[in-house]
């Protein structure tokens, strides 16, 4: 979210921009995977607006039929009305993935270069700018760099290039936390009783979200259950074999299943990143004495994909006041 952000800021502005991801399509943690003839949400489930800026942004993907309201609140299983008094939470037509498709689209159409399936190992300074080696020893260089992997993953980069940030820089980097989460899919034939709309949010139960995928209808052919693990209990799960740790989940959600539901499949991701648990003051940091180093993301611009979001729009501006042609 906010590399592409970032990208689309710089639409008009006479840069030259490239977005280089690792995955094999870009999205990161707005992530939706096929299972079967199912697909499932299994990083980012809805997206909310707080900011004015952003909020802009959403009523355009609203109004291009790219987001709907998915609800106003969840139910955590008792009879305390939870739905009616809640803001609005969007989630992306077809899956979240497809809402990155779509602007990793608009990106393109105005001259963005984006390059899936590129596992950058190293970032390092030149004597004009920034040179980044992937993993099969390609280089990519460029006045400006704008990193958005999750900070530990940024500063692993910068460390194989041999950049050696200031001790204030690395000091406030380092202390962008991230907690883990374990993500449980199961595809499933027979009912499974959720309430409405098909979401059980119990935020101290170990597995604290369970979504119906196909009500949320992004899996009109297959019952696809996204199953969500509370960040501690994640940790204390994470080193566990898969089979096991996809066995205690089963074990949290299959209370819900009518006799007779079965399991067809099952996958288990890991997000060693997933929620940005303490962030930066400020929405991106400029990298003192490197020239052209930027990091943005959510650990920046606060948690979530709004602040993924605003972190990115954000750099992007300062990219577009510094490289700017027009
Ligand atoms: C399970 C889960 C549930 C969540 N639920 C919600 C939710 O419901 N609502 C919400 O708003 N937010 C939610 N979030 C958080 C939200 O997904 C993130 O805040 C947001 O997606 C972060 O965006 P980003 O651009 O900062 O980072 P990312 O999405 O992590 O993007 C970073 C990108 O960098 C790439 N990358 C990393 N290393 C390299 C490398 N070496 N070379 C090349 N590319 C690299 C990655 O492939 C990735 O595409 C959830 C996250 C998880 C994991």
């Amino acid at each position: 979210m906010s590399g592409l952000m970032a990208a689309l800021s710089l639409r008009g502005s006479g840069a030259s921009v490239m977005v280089l991801d690792k995955g094999r399509s870009v999205g990161g943690r707005m992530a939706t995977r096929r299972i079967g003839p199912g697909q499932a949400d299994h990083g980012a489930q809805f997206l909310t607006v707080r900011n004015e800026t952003f909020g802009a942004w959403a009523k355009q993907w609203l109004d291009q039929g790219w987001l709907f309201e998915w609800s106003r609140g969840w139910s955590d299983g008792s009879l305390r009305p939870s739905l009616e008094i809640g803001y609005p939470r969007f989630a992306a037509v077809g899956g979240m993935n497809a809402l990155a498709k779509h602007l990793s689209g608009q990106a393109e159409q105005a001259g963005t270069h984006i390059h899936a399936n590129v596992k950058l190992e190293s970032v390092e300074q030149t004597a004009d700018g920034w040179l980044a080696r992937d993993e099969n020893d390609v280089t990519y260089s460029a006045p400006a760099i704008l990193l958005t992997p999750p900070v530990p993953q940024s500063l692993s980069l910068l460390s194989a290039g041999g950049v050696a940030l200031t001790d204030a820089n690395r000091t406030d980097l380092e202390s962008i936390d991230y907690a883990p989460s374990l993500c449980g899919l199961f595809w499933v034939e027979g009912r499974v009783n959720l309430p409405e709309p098909g979401v059980l949010q119990t935020p101290t139960a170990p597995v604290s979200w369970i979504a119906d995928n196909q009500r949320k209808g992004i899996s009109p052919d297959a019952k696809l259950i996204t199953a969500q693990v509370i960040p501690h209990m994640s940790r204390e799960w994470w080193a566990l074999p898969e089979s096991e740790t996809l066995a205690l989940i089963q074990a949290e959600i299959s209370p819900l299943f009518d006799p007779g539901t079965r399991i067809r499949e099952a996958q288990l991701k890991r997000w060693r990143y997933a929620l940005s648990s303490s962030t930066y003051s400020n929405p991106f940091m400029e990298a003192e004495g490197h020239s052209g180093l930027l990091l943005a993301g959510d650990g920046f611009g606060g948690p979530r994909l709004e602040g993924a979001a605003i972190s990115g729009l954000s750099a992007g501006a300062r990219l577009k006041e510094l490289f700017g042609k027009s």
